[in-house]
């Protein structure tokens, strides 16, 4: 699994805001979904009102961080001439990107407070390293220039919802074709599972052509963990589905908001959510919702609607 933090977010710990700060006096409905919020609220409604609603803190892992730093060093390599990005120049880029994470996000600094002698912080650089290196034998950065890099897209629906995330990269040929580019730093999914991180590249696709009429000619993921390349090539019927997939899944997120009923929906991941103390699956119980609620319309809650798409 990846546990970087990807699909529009790049931050290095918590979720990025999509609303105002919950707390009782200030708490807002969320106004907008990126891809991981929305696969937060697939994988289980409740793991997304804690972070989208309660915005309940999360520790950084060592996992996501590091993802934050290959991102930051294969973006910033592209500031260097053609010629001079190679795998040495790239790696060298890692203890200035890695200070600079630690001044822009001071609380990464406790994921080492437990190592004085620096033995784990090291081992840690150098996966970091190899994560960085095994790039270069997936693509060759001296014969891309990349349009875009960490690009941050926008576009509202005619309903109104409000789509958003960062893309990783942005290619485009000279015959105008756009090539979406993200790199995780985990492993490629087994296939019964690439529909998942297709998910967030279409989302981007569908962003993209909303901003732009065009729709992108190919969606490629770069996993730097497991040295693999999964491409596909969009056709317009992909986007308009996933467009459907969105509002009837936005349709969920209003209900639940409206009710206070955001029910958690235990997986194998909960072994990575921070909120197991919050969670009723794990004997925990929910801060006290800060938003007003209605009562819930007889029939199901929100995850029985989510199953009319
Ligand atoms: S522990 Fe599992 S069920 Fe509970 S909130 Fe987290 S992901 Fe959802």
């Amino acid at each position: 699994m990846d546990t970087s933090i990807e699909g529009g977010e790049r931050a290095g710990a918590g979720p990025v805001a999509e609303g105002v700060r919950a707390d009782t006096a200030t708490a807002v409905a969320p106004s907008s979904l990126s891809p991981s919020r929305a696969s937060d609220f697939m994988q289980c409604p409740l793991l997304y009102r804690f972070r989208v609603i309660d915005k309940l803190p999360e520790k950084p892992s060592e996992a996501a961080t590091r993802g934050t730093l290959v991102h930051a060093v294969l973006e910033r390599l592209f500031d260097a001439p053609a010629a001079d990005r190679t795998a040495p120049r790239a790696k060298s880029l890692i203890p200035g990107q890695w200070d600079r994470l630690r001044e822009s996000r001071p609380e990464v600094v406790e994921l080492f407070a437990d190592d004085p002698e620096g033995e784990r912080l090291a081992r840690w650089l150098a996966e970091a390293e190899r994560l960085v290196e095994r790039w270069f034998s997936l693509e060759d950065p001296s014969r891309l220039e990349p349009a875009e890099r960490e690009l941050f897209v926008e576009t509202e629906l005619d309903t109104g919802l409000r789509l958003r995330g960062i893309i990783d990269r942005v290619d485009v040929a000279p015959t105008g074709e756009v090539r979406i580019v993200d790199y995780k730093t985990g492993k490629a999914p087994r296939p019964e599972y690439a529909e998942g991180a297709l998910f967030q590249m279409k989302f981007y696709a569908l962003v993209v052509w909303r901003l732009k009429k065009v729709v992108p000619r190919r969606l490629q993921l770069v996993y730097l963990g497991s040295g693999d390349v999964v491409t596909y090539d969009p056709v317009l019927a992909d986007l308009e589905r996933v467009e459907r997939k969105l509002l009837v899944l936005w349709d969920a997120i209003r209900l639940a908001t409206e009710t206070g009923d955001w029910r958690p929906r235990p997986t194998k991941l909960c072994g990575w959510c921070d909120h197991r103390a919050h969670c009723p699956e794990f004997g925990g119980t929910p801060p006290p919702y800060p938003l007003p609620v209605r009562a819930p319309e007889s029939g199901g809650g929100p995850e029985g609607r989510m199953g009319a798409d």
